[in-house]
């Protein structure tokens, strides 16, 4: 373990594991939000919090947040945190490895004596990952004032409603208003890569440019189901063809956008049914449905335009009707700020590890605070690439490391214009 540090790499891995441990001993490693497990963890964390000093409370969108308050509370708030949920069978690293390296941060500097000018808070977001209520990043967006209405009223498969599962881990819905914030002069969010640009590249810490932005869209079309021995080709109206082509194009052309260096893109098509689906029965209707990611909304915005006049061409060559051509979802991209991204860098290399620019290809809760308080990310390297499943790994020094890094940011932000 790497000591001149100004961080406790051992306590933090101490910590990692022991949270980890709290788990669904069936699906390791299991602790979904709002599941009796995730109160076990939540109320773990709160003492390990309060152990370190930090007072500590929950917010009305259900964020546990501990503080200490700084020498001049008008200077604003430093933030650091990320989530303490899991999928199912997911790994031990993502999300929890930035609650407890803020949390080491926050005691690490406590302990060297330093009094900080800012507040600073550790968070742990409620519900990063996708809920059972259909729904990711309760809590970052709750902070970041952009949780709706309809929301609040989904509802999980056991028919609770949002809004009363916020309250039940002690938010308060009816003053969510209360969660929003103005005060944060800085959030930054350690995160495991769920990549492997890292790892390859052997270098110690990603900086985050951008956190995608994700865009769905459906396909259908629609041609006619006949049978596959006695409809000659020229007569048939083969609804999987288009399809097919489509799926050709979107490979061709994600890998055109991304050798124009202009930022991540990535296009997946991750569904895809036939109709009436038996071998001897031409298709009469196919569905695609194309996940698309990108730091940068020109290269989806000429993405969308050509799939758009592609897949309507590729239906006609084909005989067929593209029934439904519609964006599912659509998010925009979230740049992380300039400012704290040099100050991650000046910092990796004041402590001697190396840095690189690195898009995140996933969401994080740091892409709604990013729409109240400039916000960065860093990435520390794991395993293979293997997020989400139990085999996620990162090293204890990688930990370390990435923890350090924000840690020195912290302490050459708090300094700025003092
Ligand atoms: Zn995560």
């Amino acid at each position: 373990m790497t000591s001149n540090l100004p961080i406790d790499g051992r306590r933090l891995w101490d910590d990692l594991i022991h949270l980890a441990e709290i788990t669904d001993p069936a699906k390791p490693y299991t602790r979904r939000s709002f599941s009796p497990l995730f109160d076990e963890g939540r109320l773990w964390l709160r003492q390990r919090f309060e152990a370190a000093g930090l007072e500590t409370r929950i917010d009305a969108a259900g964020n546990l947040i501990g503080r200490r308050a700084g020498s001049e509370p008008a200077a604003g708030t430093i933030m650091i945190g990320s989530h303490s949920d899991t999928v199912p069978s997911g790994g031990r690293f993502d999300g929890t490895a930035g609650v407890l390296a803020a949390l080491e941060i926050a005691r690490s500097i406590a302990q060297s004596g330093t009094a900080l000018r800012h507040n600073l808070e550790v968070i742990d977001f409620l519900a990063e990952e996708p809920s059972e209520f259909g729904l990711s990043c309760i809590g970052s967006r709750g902070m970041a004032g952009v949780m709706e209405e309809r929301m609040l009223a989904y509802t999980d498969p056991s028919g609770e409603v949002l809004s009363h599962a916020i309250d039940r881990v002690g938010g308060n819905v009816s003053a969510l208003a209360t969660a929003r914030r103005d005060d944060i002069k800085a959030f930054f969010e350690l995160h495991i890569e769920q990549g492997l640009v890292l790892q390859d590249g052997k270098i110690d810490v990603g900086i985050v440019t951008a956190i995608v932005g994700i865009t769905r869209i459906e396909v259908v079309f629609k041609g006619s189901a006949d049978h596959a021995g006695t409809t000659p080709m020229h007569l048939r109206r083969d609804a999987f063809t288009p399809a097919a082509k489509t799926a050709v194009f979107v490979d061709r052309v994600a890998r055109e956008l991304v050798a124009r260096n202009a930022g991540l893109f990535v296009a997946t098509i991750g569904i895809a049914s036939v109709a009436p689906g038996a071998s001897n029965v031409v298709p009469q209707e196919a569905r695609i449905i194309i996940d698309a990611r990108s730091e940068n909304r020109a290269l989806m915005d000429e993405f969308l335009a050509r799939l758009d006049t592609e897949t309507a061409a590729f239906a006609k060559e084909s005989r067929t009707e593209r029934a439904v051509f519609a964006r599912l979802s659509d998010t925009n991209p979230t740049a992380c700020d300039a400012g704290l991204r040099e100050l991650l860098r000046d910092s990796a290399r004041a402590l001697g590890f190396s840095s690189t620019d690195i898009a995140s290809g996933a969401g994080h809760d740091a892409a709604f605070v990013a729409r109240i308080a400039p916000s960065a990310m860093v990435f520390i390297p794991c395993r293979d690439g293997k997020s989400h499943a139990p085999e996620e790994w990162a090293e204890p020094d990688a930990l370390a490391a990435g923890t350090a890094v924000i840690a020195e940011a912290v302490l050459r932000f708090d300094r700025l214009d003092a």
